[in-house]
């Protein structure tokens, strides 16, 4: 027998692992320069490392302690109640809890396009359609209330995401609240702030207190550093605290990672020299790289290169990984993470030679 038709299902291609290129080109990975997936320069909060350290011959009890302490902290932070924070396995376990909460067979969810690419995964693992709404490059893929109302139609989620991810573009708390007010009572408006530390704009957890249709989503693998620990929550109305114990997986989010989350959390130095390093990497590849830019809030800049895939492919030989956007329907631009401040400088480097030796086919 075979799996269920999957042929509407699109993989998911993440950016390229440091082990996996190296060996390709037959090199040391300490001479690779890897920012294609967004992850923390500065590696993980050391005093979540030592709490990892310290917890590991735990593992062999369920976590349940841990998780409960790590829902508390949470609450307490963002001052809303335990039942409203949902910890998952990174956001994308909140994505498929808020799927599992709020669809039925049929159901469609309103997704960014281009837009991160697990809405969608998980919208169909859940037997729902999905539609798009359209973030133009023309003017620099701005979020509006109306971009978003114009394509939407009943959908029973809608995903925003702000910063979103590819292009670092953000969605004031003005137009969420505009976009909630102008959807179904029935529709979720879900913020997905995977890289909220690193923008200005407030959380829309704020909008919470006083409405049910708006959920968030963020996770500890960005700022934080903690991506290969797989950690993150939602926070939802008050109104759906209780579906959580219906819908989540059992002690999906494990033990170090539950530790190692309450440890970042209150590493404070660690986060604000991540940010600090990010809004200076961004900075500088926006005005040191010779191609066009889209201004980001997040830890990685987009910018318009021609042939993104022969730029990626070409950054590679020289040691650099980018993410070449075109699985995100963006086949002329690349993603570049941005790294410590000697990473980003040296990459911008070699970038700048690439595309000074390729026919890039635009005007920079
Ligand atoms: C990275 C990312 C996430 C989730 O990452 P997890 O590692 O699952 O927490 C969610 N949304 C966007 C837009 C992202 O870029």
């Amino acid at each position: 027998m075979e799996p269920r038709d999957l042929s509407d299902h699109s993989p998911y291609v993440p950016g390229r692992g440091v082990e996996e290129v190296a060996r390709e080109l037959g090199i040391d990975r300490s001479s690779l320069i890897k920012l294609s997936s967004n992850e923390n320069p500065h590696g993980p909060s050391p005093a979540a490392v030592e709490t990892i350290r310290e917890h590991a011959s735990n593992v062999n009890v369920y976590p349940k302690s841990s998780h409960a302490d790590l829902t508390e902290r949470i609450a307490e932070l963002w001052d809303v109640s335990p039942t409203q924070v949902w910890v998952s396995p990174g956001a994308d376990g909140s994505i498929d809890y808020f799927s599992r909460a709020a669809l039925e067979p049929g159901d469609r969810v309103l997704v960014p396009d281009p837009g991160f690419a697990y809405y969608e995964m998980s919208a169909r693992y859940h037997h729902a359609a999905v539609e798009t709404y359209e973030l133009s490059p023309a003017d620099g893929f701005e979020q509006t209330a109306e971009t978003v109302l114009d394509a939407y139609d009943g959908e029973r989620v809608v995903y925003l995401t702000s910063p979103h991810n590819p292009s670092g573009s953000v969605v004031p708390l003005d137009t969420v609240e505009a976009i909630a007010d102008g959807t179904d009572e029935e529709t979720l408006v879900v913020v997905d702030e995977a890289y909220g530390e690193f923008s200005p704009v407030d959380s829309a957890i704020g909008l919470l207190d006083g409405r049910d249709d708006v959920a968030v989503l963020r996770t500890f693998s960005k700022a934080y550093g903690l991506a290969g620990l797989r950690i993150g929550y939602g926070v939802v109305p008050e109104a759906w605290g209780g579906a959580y114990a219906r819908i989540n997986t059992p002690f999906a989010a494990n033990e170090l990672a539950c530790r190692a989350a309450l440890a970042a959390i209150d590493d404070e130095e660690h986060v604000d020299e991540t940010v600090e390093t990010a809004a200076w990497a961004r900075d500088h590849i926006e005005t040191a790289l010779d191609a066009p830019t889209f201004d980001s809030a997040g830890n990685f800049v987009l910018a318009r290169v021609g042939d993104g895939a022969a730029v990626a492919a070409a950054a590679q030989e020289r040691g650099v990984i980018i993410r070449d956007c075109t699985s995100f329907g963006l086949p002329n631009c690349v993603r570049i993470s941005t790294g410590t401040r000697e990473e980003t400088r040296e990459a911008v480097t070699r970038l700048n030679e690439v595309l000074a030796t390729l026919d890039r086919g635009v005007e920079a």
